[in-house]
């Protein structure tokens, strides 16, 4: 595996690799990788001639200075798992190299930051799609891999690559789970034992309000208070949000729907430690 922190060598390589008529995947990463993105480079390796992963913890993204001093980082396990995964390129960049001049550009992604992730975490979407788009002009792929468990990220990338022409087709995988349930998470490794074992609720009650809006005798209202009640008496848990939104465009779905393309969202602190999660109503729609 080929490793560069500079821009010019790594586009020197890759243009030339292009010019050899090869197909370029692409992975973005915040590192401390694990099986949820090495499924996003099997997925890359399995389509394309070049793998790409970048690994870079992106400070424009983290509206808590305290989570972003926090975030782990294990490159000499990320570089192992890259190498075993057939990954050919990984671009390691540093600040310097990111952010060279202060960036004054703000994006705006309207309504779809203005509900979830975007609510909680101000400036965040700002943060993503700036790096995004640097990552995108930089390494120029055909396809870029994103995955299923940030869905609001996707769509926001998605919106971004369309409304900007970015030459780049975007594939969304699907999220990747601990046999408990638990979505894979960088961030799972800074769970204490307790909040762990707590943290499978997530999944526990994206699992049954799906069942509850499958059999359709709760409306939806109902099945929001349920899981809202389920997790106010746990202890060492903050429940963020959990929402019932069209896949799609994060919409509020607020009667039984006709389509099934439902998304069942939530964040919560979980003994100090932020985790989100979804579950689509059909897992085989595609977004
Ligand atoms: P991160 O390093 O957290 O920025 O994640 C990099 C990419 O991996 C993002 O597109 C994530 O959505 C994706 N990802 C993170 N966790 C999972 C998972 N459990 N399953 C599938 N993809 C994931």
């Amino acid at each position: 595996m080929q490793v560069f922190q500079e821009i010019n060598p790594l586009k020197a390589f890759l243009h030339q690799k292009k010019r050899e008529g090869k197909r370029v995947g692409f992975v973005p990463t915040m590192g401390a990788l694990h099986q949820g993105h090495i499924s996003l480079i099997n997925a890359s390796t399995e389509h394309n001639d070049i793998t790409v992963c970048s690994i870079y913890v992106n400070p424009t993204q983290f509206n808590n200075p305290a989570d972003l001093k926090k975030y782990p980082r294990t490159l000499a396990a990320d570089k192992a798992m890259l190498q075993d995964a057939g990954c050919q390129v990984l671009f390691l960049p540093d600040n310097a190299v990111m952010y060279p001049v202060e960036t004054k550009l703000q994006l705006n992604f309207g309504r779809l930051e203005k509900t979830m992730e975007g609510k909680h975490r101000p400036g965040h979407f700002n943060g993503v799609g700036l790096v995004v788009s640097k990552l995108l002009h930089i390494v120029e792929p055909d396809v870029a891999y994103f995955g299923q468990k940030d869905l609001q990220q996707y769509l926001i990338i998605r919106q971004m690559v369309q409304e900007l022409f970015f030459p780049t087709a975007l594939v969304c995988c699907p999220i990747v789970r601990e046999p408990d349930g638990l979505a894979m998470s960088s961030r799972n490794v800074r769970l204490s034992k307790a909040a762990r074992k707590k943290a499978t609720i997530l999944y526990q009650c994206l699992s049954e309000a799906k069942t509850l809006f499958i059999e359709g005798r709760a409306s939806v209202a109902q099945i929001k208070k349920y899981v809202g009640q389920k997790l106010t008496n746990q202890t060492d848990l903050m429940l963020e949000y959990f929402e019932i939104v069209d896949a799609h465009n994060l919409l509020p779905i607020t009667k039984t729907y006709k389509t099934d393309q439902v998304a069942f969202c939530i964040a919560a602190e979980v003994g100090g430690i932020r985790l989100i999660d979804n579950l689509f109503l059909n897992e085989a729609i595609h977004i």
